[in-house]
């Protein structure tokens, strides 16, 4: 394939707003307000730890966050990082993004949850204005926090700021998405599409919870759907009834493969199962995840799947247009993208 990865069209629906601020702006950030607790303050010392510090596990990962949200605790800094979130990722080709934030990690400094989310919303609008992305939010819980219901209704009032989602985020292992089934029938009850981190640190059973407890209609993640599955020489032979579930009744999976690989989930690129769900007909879609902890982009995700997983044009197109179709954002507008990706792709060669 001729073509450059980083100019092809992409979509993605998992990008942390907190897994993604630029190196520059965490230590601006941390400058502006006197913060002392980052690692180091070289910007190319920070980036690689960032990449390396937190790694190794899925509770180190999540560590290496209590730094960008220390640096995002008022309404400028929400507002920016969002809007150069959606830079950064129009940058990389990105059409229709959506962006996912817990905002009650934001009020440590008195902003009220509405006020955090509001900020984020403008950033976002004034990244779509100047990029032409359309980019939408998810609104998190977080799993070890015990506020859920309330983000759930928070996100239920927060549609008309663009939030299109409910997730449940954070450490799997202790935390049954079962649990969480209030908050998650509170945003249903709602009128608002959920979306759970499942099937990544833990197993199938929190895949099946997310499905069934919580009424998901994707998941974050999910790769460990691979265990519900038989496979006999590099190729899906046999599904279980979850796995089954999974792939007829197209359940959206978020995938993001550098992220598992930082998290411990799978031990090489090429071990990764996205090659073998992709062919066995799951509906995949590609992620960043996070950004800067994983530093990665949708690009380098592209250029991992191309190496590893022999994924060529046609197999690109058909993960954008998935992930374009799977979105929680405004039918119209992802039926223009979809029309605008299809053009794009189908001009370089694709068939589908
Ligand atoms: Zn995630």
């Amino acid at each position: 394939m001729a073509t450059r990865l980083a100019d092809l069209p992409k979509a993605l629906l998992h990008d942390h707003l907190d897994g993604g601020l630029r190196v520059n702006t965490v230590l601006e950030l941390a400058a502006d307000i006197g913060y002392e607790d980052l690692p180091v303050t070289d910007p190319a010392a920070l980036s690689d730890w960032f990449h390396q510090g937190g790694s190794g596990s899925l509770e180190n990962y999540l560590e290496a966050f209590s730094h960008t949200i220390a640096v995002t605790q008022t309404a400028p800094s929400l507002e920016r990082v969002a809007y150069e979130a959606v830079v950064d990722l129009a940058a990389d080709g990105v059409r229709y993004a959506e962006l996912r934030f817990a905002p009650t990690l934001h009020t440590a400094a008195g902003l009220e949850p509405t006020e955090v989310v509001a900020a984020v919303a403008a950033g976002i609008r004034a990244g779509e204005a100047d990029t032409g992305c359309v980019a939408r939010l998810i609104v998190d819980a977080m799993r070890q926090m015990n506020d859920s219901e309330d983000v759930a209704k928070l996100a239920v009032a927060s549609r008309r700021l663009g939030v299109v989602g409910f997730d449940l985020a954070g450490p799997e292992a202790g935390y049954p998405n079962g649990n969480f089934r209030a908050a998650c029938h509170h945003a249903g009850d709602g009128n608002l599409a959920v979306s759970v981190h499942a099937g990544e640190g833990d197993g199938t059973s929190q895949i099946w919870q997310a499905l069934h407890r919580c009424n998901a209609k994707r998941i974050g993640h999910g790769v460990r759907i691979i265990e519900d599955t038989t496979v006999v020489d590099g190729v899906i032979t046999g599904l279980g009834s979850l796995a089954a579930y999974m792939r007829d009744l197209r359940v959206p999976l978020e995938v993001s493969v550098s992220s598992n690989l930082h998290t411990g989930v799978f031990p090489t690129p090429a071990a990764h199962p996205v090659g073998l769900l992709h062919r066995a007909g799951f509906a995949i879609t590609i992620n960043t995840d996070n950004r800067l902890m994983s530093g990665t982009s949708m690009t380098e995700e592209f250029e991992l799947l191309r190496r590893h997983h022999q994924f060529d044009l046609e197999d690109f197109h058909l993960v954008t247009r998935s992930a374009i179709e799977a979105g929680f954002g405004e039918w119209p507008e992802r039926r223009r993208l979809i029309a605008e990706i299809d053009g794009h792709y189908r001009a370089l060669g694709s068939s589908r």
